[in-house]
């Protein structure tokens, strides 16, 4: 089993507007609001669930919000297992106006020592069952930044592989914890924050950035590009993986179904270049639809045939 843990889970609401008003009423038809369970790794789940992955959800929930989301997931038969508070979790809204998309993010519920204790003490159950641990998006308050390498350190206690996927403070703790995630997924912009630089969207310049040491024992890195594709080191390894030009619906949740098609790679014992195309093909095949953190199965073969991974040769390339 893959356990996928979303520490801040919410209930997203996007409005699509023709056009957004400041300091006026906006409206509009109730059928097109969008209500669904979100948080980055619900996302993974859901793309996990829609591969036919085996896949549990868990993480800190409560309230009436909380009760909504998990009646989300038993719609669409996802597996979940939550630590259930007292406190709402959160709802997330998004405008989406003139190509735009404007977000207001509550920080969700405050998460007290005891409450993290007996989360620690859930998680160390449902590991039991896992295989590979996924870990997506960022902590609630009262969590310390470097709460990731506590999981990290449990999962590898039992030789359970982690794909880490959030940025920030907690990205910068949880690589520099005594145990390193197996698999970190930075875009360029992530990638930069954690050295201190602004990075462009090209494989000399990410190649450099991955020689801090700061990436030391981390076994595999997928900086994601976009439709660039994305830029991989692989223990002393780099690759540059290319894409087909395809018609992008919607981008949002692209990261977390690339975060899903290599738990999918590892769960299913691929060899890195098919878990690598695995990755691609699950962010290509989100951005093709209108929700977020959806894709469909029966386009997956099809893409990630066409999915190119070559050896990236520094010398050749200067
Ligand atoms: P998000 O934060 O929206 O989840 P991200 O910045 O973490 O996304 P991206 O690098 O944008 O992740 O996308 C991840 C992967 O999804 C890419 O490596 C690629 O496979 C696919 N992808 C994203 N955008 C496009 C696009 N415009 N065209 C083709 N593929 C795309």
């Amino acid at each position: 089993m893959i356990l996928s843990v979303t520490m801040n889970p919410s209930v997203d609401m996007s409005y699509p507007l023709e056009e957004f008003h400041l300091d006026t009423t906006n409206r509009i038809d109730s059928g097109k609001v969008r209500k669904t369970a979100g948080g980055k790794g619900l996302n993974v789940s859901r793309v996990l669930h829609l591969l036919e992955a085996d896949v549990c959800s868990t993480g800190i929930i409560g309230g009436q919000l909380g009760g909504y989301i998990q009646k989300e997931l038993d719609k669409d038969k996802m597996n979940h297992h939550f630590l259930e508070i007292d406190q709402e979790s959160r709802n997330c809204l998004a405008i989406l106006h003139n190509g735009k998309q404007t977000e207001i993010l509550e920080s969700g519920p405050v998460i007290d020592q005891q409450t993290q204790d007996d989360f620690l003490e859930l998680f160390q159950k449902l590991l039991k069952e896992a295989n590979i641990l996924t870990i997506s998006g960022s902590l609630p308050k009262g969590i310390p930044a470097n709460f990731y390498s506590q999981l990290i350190e449990l999962a590898a206690s039992k030789q359970i592989p982690t794909i880490l996927d959030c940025s920030g403070q907690a990205l910068k703790e949880s690589l520099s914890g005594k145990t390193k995630p197996t698999v970190i997924k930075p875009n360029h912009h992530e990638l930069g924050a954690l050295i201190g630089e602004e990075l462009a969207e090209n494989n000399e310049d990410i190649y450099q950035a991955l020689q801090h040491p700061i990436f030391n024992g981390v076994e595999l890195i997928l900086v994601s590009m976009g439709a660039k594709g994305a830029f991989v080191k692989y223990k002393n390894d780099y690759y540059s993986l290319t894409i087909p030009k395809i018609n992008v619906v919607n981008p949002v949740g692209s990261g977390d179904s690339t975060v899903a098609g290599i738990a999918y790679g590892l769960e299913n014992k691929m060899a890195l270049t098919d878990i690598l195309k695995s990755a691609m093909t699950t962010g290509m095949l989100n951005t093709m639809e209108e929700k977020t953190g959806f894709i469909r199965k029966e386009n997956f073969d099809y893409y990630f045939n066409q999915v190119s991974i070559q050896t990236y040769e520094r010398e050749a390339s200067l």
